[in-house]
């Protein structure tokens, strides 16, 4: 092949975390064993006829995603980070249980993406017989190389891949233990589907600018709660939780449009959490839909209070961007505002 040719050939890096995808089993003693993706051509030989090269990064000892944390998020970015400017696209694989907190986490840390971060796993290992991890590798690798006619990445975001459908990765949370459809995004349709073809939904895409920087932020505080409302919560739950030494936020999740008790020992612990600066982020408990802050008399007292409106914002993101925010050191002041803000399509 030309160097002319190759150069327009886009090069992908493959970055495996942990996951079940990244399991074979050994047929003999039934045991689940990593896959090496070093050897990803041998083991894979469909990928050959992707119109990409493929580079793989793993790390040193891969983890099962329930072991996720903010240090593995920044380990992700310096991955991204130090092989921005030579790769076309990146595929990010994980495991699947907590695939949508994580994909959340890497779309704020990076600041004008301008080309495809794309996430995937599977429910069952690369070598099983009925895998689907194969489709879910070989679409996702197709969609971080995709380009358009001008020869620029069509996806400039962070996506989910599974099970034939990309979602804005932000809008995802995992509904499924069983099913190969595990992922879905309640408030924002898929951004591209594959069937015969791989169609992208254009017009719902993020726009990036090549006139921007790109910009990797590593600065994440995790001293944060979710605290969920149930009927018959009692004030020594909702105080211990409050009173978690050196606290900074909270993801509130309360019931239908944003609802929660109207009891006064409930206002007062929250009245005094915000004035001690800890942020409270009003969030859903539904599936679909959103927060609508004081649209009944139980949310008005939260709005009253100062809880920010986490508006049609999942679980997962609202955590992603309170760690994220809280560390790039806002005033206390402004705060509400740039929550409430859409920053990378992640709410309304
Ligand atoms: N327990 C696995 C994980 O999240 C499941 C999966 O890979 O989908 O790491």
């Amino acid at each position: 092949m030309s160097s002319d040719k190759m150069a327009n050939i886009p090069n992908i890096l493959l970055i495996y975390t942990g996951g079940t995808i990244g399991m074979i089993k050994d047929y003999e003693s039934d045991v689940l064993k990593p896959f090496d993706f070093q050897n990803i051509y041998e083991n894979i030989p469909e990928l050959k006829q992707l119109n990409c090269t493929i580079e793989t990064v793993s790390f040193k000892d891969p983890i099962d995603s329930s072991n996720m944390n903010t240090d593995y998020w920044v380990q992700i970015i310096d991955i991204i980070e130090n092989n921005y400017d030579s790769k076309d696209g990146f595929v990010v694989l994980t495991g699947s249980d907590t695939m949508s907190y994580t994909a959340s986490a890497i779309s704020f840390m990076i600041e004008n993406l301008t080309k495809p971060v794309i996430f995937t796993g599977s429910q069952l290992p690369i070598g099983d017989l009925r895998t689907d991890a194969k489709e879910n590798l070989i679409t996702a690798i197709q969609i971080a190389s995709s380009k358009n006619e001008k020869g620029q990445p069509v996806v400039t975001e962070v996506g989910l891949y599974f099970e034939y459908k990309l979602y804005r990765a932000n809008r995802t949370t995992k509904i499924n233990a069983e099913q190969f459809e595990a992922f879905t995004s309640p408030n924002y349709p898929s951004i591209a589907e594959s069937g015969v073809h791989l169609k992208f939904n254009e017009s719902l895409l993020l726009k990036s600018s090549l006139k921007k920087k790109t910009i990797f932020r590593k600065h994440l505080e995790d001293s944060i709660v979710i605290l969920k409302l149930f009927p018959g919560i009692t004030k020594k739950t909702v105080q211990s939780m409050l009173n978690v030494p050196n606290l900074k936020g909270v993801v509130l999740e309360t019931y239908g449009s944003g609802n929660a008790p109207t009891v006064a020992w409930f206002e007062e612990l929250l009245k005094d959490a915000v004035k001690k600066g800890i942020h409270i982020v009003d969030v859903s408990q539904c599936v679909g839909g959103g927060v609508m802050l004081g649209l009944y008399e139980t949310s008005n007292h939260l709005k009253n209070i100062g809880v920010i409106d986490g508006k049609d914002i999942t679980t997962e993101s609202a955590v992603a961007k309170l760690m994220y925010l809280l560390g790039e050191n806002i005033s206390k002041k402004k705060f509400k505002n740039v929550f409430e803000k859409q920053l990378r399509g992640e709410m309304r």
